[in-house]
């Protein structure tokens, strides 16, 4: 097999006294999607963050294509840059365009000029159906519109890969549907993506591999038909009759 995109060995991460996680080990393949599943405060919002440099490891390793991610600054910036992240609040900065929103980085960071950056900003809102609300601002576009500017903003980077942390939780079930459809798109060519939600049904259609969070420790994982039908675990079941 070839290089995983992401690899973790031993991961802890505590908040004082308090161990959230408890020895994540983990290995994110070229094209795969990855969903995480867990009840909420089980740690999964820490570990996307953990990958994404947003908080330090306690304890344990992560590589990013073979490349050990650092925690010092220059080098923490640099290899972001590679990752795309998309939370639950859309974040969009709120005094500029869509368009703005989506060339900001790629000019800032990667040096792109306006014009190469549009381009680019231009077919990415496209691609997310947008491209007709380009000069909008974001109090005037809908949840979902907005989290579809915000998943274009992060493919502007050109991500090896793409962390979501419950995108679709904060918007009504119309307006999950069309950010559900543009991730789902994106599977389907080829972006490593790990997806934190609730949303059983994209799990169903589009992971290749569920896996189960439960205090910290991965509880267990497999591809969805198994685990949605026959999981091995007592307290995935309990989870999963909570959910589905
Ligand atoms: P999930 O996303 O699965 O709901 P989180 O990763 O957000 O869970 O949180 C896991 C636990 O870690 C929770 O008990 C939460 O209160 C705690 N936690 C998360 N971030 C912090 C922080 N910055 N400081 C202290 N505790 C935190
Ligand atoms: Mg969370």
């Amino acid at each position: 097999m070839s290089e995983p995109i992401l690899r973790v060995e031993g991961l802890h991460k505590s908040f004082g006294e308090r161990e959230v996680l408890r020895g994540i080990d983990l290995e994110v393949a070229a094209g795969e999607v990855v969903v995480v599943i867990g009840p909420s405060g089980c740690g999964k919002s820490t570990l996307l963050r953990c990958l994404n440099h947003l908080e330090t490891p306690t304890r344990g390793r992560i590589w990013l294509r073979g490349a050990l991610l650092e925690t010092r600054e220059p080098e923490v910036d640099r290899q972001r840059a590679h990752i795309g992240m998309v939370f639950q609040r859309f974040n969009l900065f709120p005094h500029m365009t869509a368009l703005g929103n989506v060339i900001e980085a790629p000019m800032r960071v990667k040096g792109l000029s306006r014009t190469q950056a549009e381009e680019r900003g231009l077919r990415l809102l496209e691609r997310v159906g947008l491209l007709d609300r380009k000069d909008e601002y974001p109090a005037r576009l809908s949840g979902g519109q907005q989290q579809r500017v915000a998943i274009a903003r992060a493919l502007a980077m050109e991500p090896e890969v793409m962390l979501f942390d419950e995108p679709t939780s904060a918007l009504d079930p119309e307006l999950a549907d069309e950010v559900l459809q543009v991730m789902q798109d994106l599977a389907r060519e080829g972006m490593t993506m790990v997806v934190v939600t609730h949303e059983m049904e994209f799990a169903r259609a589009v992971a290749h591999r569920v896996l189960v969070l439960e205090a910290g420790v991965i509880l267990e994982q497999g591809p969805p038909s198994v685990i949605f039908t026959r999981p091995t675990q007592p307290r995935t079941r309990e989870f999963l009759r909570k959910v589905l």
